[in-house]
């Protein structure tokens, strides 16, 4: 017999790509959260899964929230047309925005993550949250300017040292 839940909810597929949204936990650096955590968060919000696709630990490691093709809950009117990220840090213990406090690790797998789909849905754009919602300070960095960075290193990026596989369902 098989229960409800066996195969997750039925996910509302996204019709299209436009944006990837990064977003910050906004929690203390020296917290190791992860995507445990988040979906606690949410739930508690009245989401039925994590809002994000990806959630991208300390450590570097990558989490997956919910299913790539699925829609996301994290950036309101956007939601129909974009993938989220996650990185856990830049904030401080009560949430608010601290700082760029992301570890290399973290900042090396958001590169990987982003080209990988980048690759998926070609005319996608990396944001911040930022960019839409002007309110919040959310991912805390700019990403605007680490992505012209990143295109413009992309040689110092050697996709055989990477030691995640990319965890595409
Ligand atoms: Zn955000």
């Amino acid at each position: 017999m098989t229960t409800k839940f066996e195969h997750g909810p039925n996910w509302k597929e996204r019709e299209q790509t436009n944006l990837i949204v990064i977003h910050s936990s906004l929690t203390p650096a020296t917290r190791d959260d992860g995507i445990e955590y988040l979906r606690s968060r949410h739930m508690r919000q009245g989401c039925i899964e994590v809002g994000y696709h990806f959630v991208i630990r300390r450590n570097g490691v990558i989490e997956q929230g919910r299913p790539l093709h699925a829609t996301g809950s994290h950036c309101g009117d956007r939601d129909f047309d974009s993938i989220g990220i996650c990185m856990i840090g830049g904030g401080d213990n009560k949430h608010k925005a601290k700082g760029p406090d992301y570890t290399s690790a973290q900042m090396r797998t958001l590169a990987y993550v982003c080209l990988t789909l980048i690759r998926i849905y070609p005319e996608a754009e990396v944001v911040g949250h930022n960019r839409t919602t002007p309110s919040t300070r959310c991912p805390v960095f700019n990403v605007a300017d680490w992505w012209v960075e990143l295109s413009l290193n992309l040689k110092t990026l050697n996709h055989a040292e990477h030691p995640y596989n990319f965890p595409l369902k």
